[in-house]
């Protein structure tokens, strides 16, 4: 069973003129619920506009998974991000790459499979997903899409699959996130006699000096993975004369896909009360725990056979950021690798692109994998 590319990339260019950013999803969900009702599938999109849909008999069962929305495109696009250009081999327009190929993908295998549905060794459930790229109601989106959801294995078509290196990409698990916003404190004075006063800006430099001497984790599983600490933010209640009493930090933590976030939490708490002297307040804690599937997990099998197959060399990898086929084995039980179409490094920026071959092999390795996955 082959993808067809002209089809594939037509869909993509009408999905991307579509917005969709976080929470008004309800005009693509609509396209995309319209497309597979006439393929003759039955897609239920709820008030979240997750659409949801199946194929096939009662049976082993393999869940598919893209995102609908997109990062909300900022001032600095060269063109209209809604475009949906056609150029050389490239798709351009904001979520072209991250995650319409994904939906694109999905629907052109929603169209061949809706074909061969009597063939079908099992069932296939389409999940899109709405509020990917935001925290905002997510947790609730979430919860209404895998109510009731149940499958033996899943793919997520929002990690990339062609590496550099001619290596295909098989995410197998990713790292865990944190952010910590601290508030450091000091003593506030007029800035004629600082030393009577207490600079926060200087306490939190040395508890930032501090934290960049941690020696983080690297865990020794294979595949290989490590921790980042990054501080990403910086902000205080400053006047340009007075010593500044509250010093705000934002830490973003890239935890191991098998570490505990609270103990990472309680570390980074336990070095600022050795470094603040005048004392810290623990503003807001976001977090989402990483997950890593063991490599002979029949997902992970059929997805190396497909690989294989279609002539890739694999790479079983943690991705480095944080996928939503974490939430998928976290909180519905289903063992998900990220095998998908997006172009390496195109996901967040300005003038996104899709690359049509990135595209292409993406949709049709996903497509085999889960044959494969149904078949074993
Ligand atoms: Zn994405």
């Amino acid at each position: 069973m082959k993808v067809n590319l002209k089809r594939l990339t037509e869909t993509l260019i009408k999905l991307v003129r579509i917005p969709s950013p976080p929470g008004k999803e309800n005009q693509i969900a609509e396209t995309v619920a319209g497309k597979l009702g006439e393929l003759g599938l039955k897609p239920h999109v709820d008030e979240y506009f997750n659409v949801k849909a199946e194929l096939g008999l009662k049976g082993k069962t393999i869940v598919l998974n893209a995102h609908l929305d997109h990062v909300p495109p900022r001032e600095n696009w060269s063109f209209n991000p809604y475009e949906g250009r056609l150029e050389g081999s490239r798709v351009y327009g904001v979520g072209a790459s991250d995650n319409k190929s994904g939906v694109a993908a999905m629907l052109e295998i929603a169209e061949l499979l809706s074909r061969a549905e009597g063939s079908l060794r099992g069932r296939v459930v389409f999940l899109f997903t709405s509020r990917e790229e935001t925290s905002l109601g997510k947790e609730e989106a979430r919860r209404k899409a895998f109510q009731g959801l149940k499958a033996d294995g899943g793919i997520c078509l929002d990690t990339h699959l062609l590496d550099e290196g001619g290596k295909a990409n098989l995410v197998v698990g990713c790292r865990g996130i944190m952010n910590l916003t601290l508030t450091v404190l000091g003593r506030a004075y007029h800035s004629s006699e600082p030393e009577k006063g207490v600079n926060s800006i200087y306490t939190s430099m040395s508890y930032i000096q501090a934290l960049r001497k941690l020696k983080l984790p690297r865990s020794k599983r294979k595949p290989p993975s490590h921790a980042n600490l990054s501080v990403t933010k910086i902000a205080t209640n400053g006047w340009a004369t007075r010593i500044p009493d509250k010093c705000t930090l934002t830490i973003n933590y890239r935890a191991l896909p098998e570490e505990n976030l609270e103990k990472v939490r309680s570390r980074l708490l336990k070095l600022a009360s050795k470094k603040c002297r005048e004392g810290f307040k623990l503003e807001s804690v976001e977090k989402a725990e990483g997950y890593r599937l063991n490599l002979k997990e029949p997902i992970v099998k059929a997805s190396l056979k497909a690989l294989k197959e279609l002539g890739l060399k694999a790479r079983p990898t943690i991705s480095r950021g944080w996928i939503d086929a974490a939430s998928f084995k976290l909180k519905a039980g289903i063992p998900m690798v990220g095998l998908g179409t997006p172009t390496k490094g195109q996901a967040h920026v300005p003038d996104e692109w899709e690359d049509l071959q990135c595209l292409e092999t993406g949709a049709q390795a996903a497509l085999t994998a889960t044959l494969r996955f149904l078949e074993g």
